[in-house]
């Protein structure tokens, strides 16, 4: 198969320039101050053996090399190499709250408030009263309580650790009574009875699946016993006959016994969302005049901010859990707390949180709008996948996601592609949907009932005049 003889090959090597030239020529300077000396140095090498391996093997394709040509491939390696794999996407998939696309986007304010905390020194652990050691924890406790009425609060990584730690602080060695219609799995990996055993505590679990009541906690209750616990049944609903027994019912039984009531709220909400016509949802406030004796919930679900584990509750409890060796692994770093605090702060103006919290606005937005914005990115859209497709505008319902009430949808508006010509309509949505995954900015849309569709809920202004230019920039 050999497409050049051997004297044409030893003619086309003894003309491949040396490495030292390539790296001493005007055509590499720019790409050396760019990437560095190390990185050129290292892709020129790549790109000359490749191309003399190819001579060798008579790819017809290998023809003299120049040091033009090598500079554009070696550019293109190097770019490619410092890509970020972070990569922006949109999420057109109707999930608001989408775990594996990063859950909550954050509100300016909170934007402004990491940039300050990654380019200058903070007092996030010094006391600026004092002049001595502070506690990071002081800078956000009072705004917690504030917003919940809890008497305490601190904040770690992630709800599963605020779970791991409460259970380890309070109820090592301990049983913790859980009914069996709240032992939940989130995402695979998060599991309450897992959880519960790495805690060294024993789940004590009572009732059924569908049906639990008082006199199951009552029984259960012993010299062992640390803690009732109740989970949000955050991905499932129970429905039929069934009986599960209210936080206001356990508490009073547990308090009568001396002993503590933890909920895991999972997305834990700050303020009643009914008021903006969606599901309602128990607030965390709630929770806590309930006779929660402490409650954990995300920071990146419905509360909007980044992601993070709150713990708020009874004040000896909350000192208990701080003094847990645990604590210390599990805290939160400062970009975190930059984050979380103006979050925050949104909710001291409740009236407002529709336009500035960025979560909500995107869960209150009127599918009358989102129907605008979807005949606008339309025709970008058909020009895009041309006629083997058809686009059209179409209602359809997103969903709030991470687990926040699976049962309940709300009204949106998105583009739905068929593929025009029936037969292996399954191959070609396939191929469309990849298409679309792999752009510059990827498009993450779903496919359901023969179709591609890409609900817009999550397409604000900024990011629809995004899509369509990238939109206008493809001919399928
Ligand atoms: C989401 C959820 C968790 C896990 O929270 P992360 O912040 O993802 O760690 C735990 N419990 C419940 C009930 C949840 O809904």
């Amino acid at each position: 198969m050999s497409d050049v003889s051997g004297s044409e090959l030893r003619a086309l090597m003894a003309r491949v320039p040396s490495v030292e030239k390539v790296m001493a020529s005007a055509e590499f300077a720019a790409l050396i101050v760019e990437y560095g000396r190390t990185q050129v140095l290292g892709a020129v090498r790549e790109s000359l053996d490749r191309w003399r391996a190819g001579a060798q093997s008579g790819d017809a394709s290998v023809s003299a090399l120049d040091v033009a040509q090598l500079k554009s491939s070696v550019e293109a390696a190097l770019r490619r190499r410092n890509e970020s794999r972070l990569r922006s996407v949109f999420n057109l998939t109707g999930t608001v709250l989408h775990t594996n696309l990063g859950r909550a986007l954050l509100p300016d304010e909170a934007v402004q408030a990491v940039m300050k905390a990654l380019t200058q020194p903070a007092n996030l652990e010094f006391d600026l009263g004092t002049g001595k050691r502070g506690d990071r924890d002081d800078l956000i406790d009072d705004l917690i309580c504030e917003l919940t009425g809890a008497e305490a609060a601190t904040v770690v990584n992630n709800n599963a650790a605020a779970v791991l730690l409460t259970l380890s602080a309070l109820a090592s060695k301990k049983e913790v009574i859980v009914s069996r219609g709240e032992l939940v799995e989130i995402g695979g990996a998060f599991r309450i009875p897992d959880i519960m055993s790495r805690a060294g505590a024993k789940l004590r679990e009572i009732g059924t699946t569908n049906r639990t009541h008082l006199k199951d906690y009552e029984e259960a209750i012993g010299p062992q016993t640390a803690l009732l616990m109740k989970v949000h049944a955050s991905n499932y609903a129970i429905s039929g006959f069934t009986k599960e027994v209210a936080l206001d019912e356990i508490a009073p039984l547990a308090h009568t016994r001396g002993l503590a009531v933890a909920v895991d709220l999972g997305s834990g909400t700050l303020v009643d969302l009914s008021q903006w016509g969606l599901p309602r949802e128990t607030t965390v406030r709630e929770t806590v005049e309930a006779g929660a004796d402490i409650v954990t919930f995300s920071g990146d679900k419905l509360l909007g901010g980044p992601q993070a584990g709150l713990i708020v509750g009874r004040r000896d409890l909350i000192a208990k859990i701080k003094k847990h060796p645990l604590k210390r692994a599990l805290r939160v770093g400062k970009l975190t707390l930059a984050a979380l605090e103006p979050v925050l702060q949104l909710y001291r103006a409740p009236e407002r949180l529709t336009e500035r919290l960025t979560t909500l606005r995107l869960l209150t937005r009127a599918a009358g709008d989102i129907r605008l914005a979807a005949e606008r990115v339309q025709p970008a859209l058909q020009h895009a996948v041309g006629e083997r497709y058809a686009v059209t505008a179409e209602p359809m319902f997103s969903q709030i996601g991470s687990g926040a009430l699976p049962v309940d949808v709300l009204p949106s508006y998105g583009l739905v592609v068929k593929t025009v010509d029936g037969k292996r309509g399954g191959r070609q949505l396939l191929a469309l949907e990849k298409m679309l995954r792999e752009m510059v900015r990827p498009v993450i849309g779903r496919i359901a009932d023969d179709a591609l569709r890409l609900d817009l809920r999550c397409l604000e202004a900024a990011d629809e005049a995004e899509l369509i230019e990238q939109l206008k920039g493809v001919r399928a």
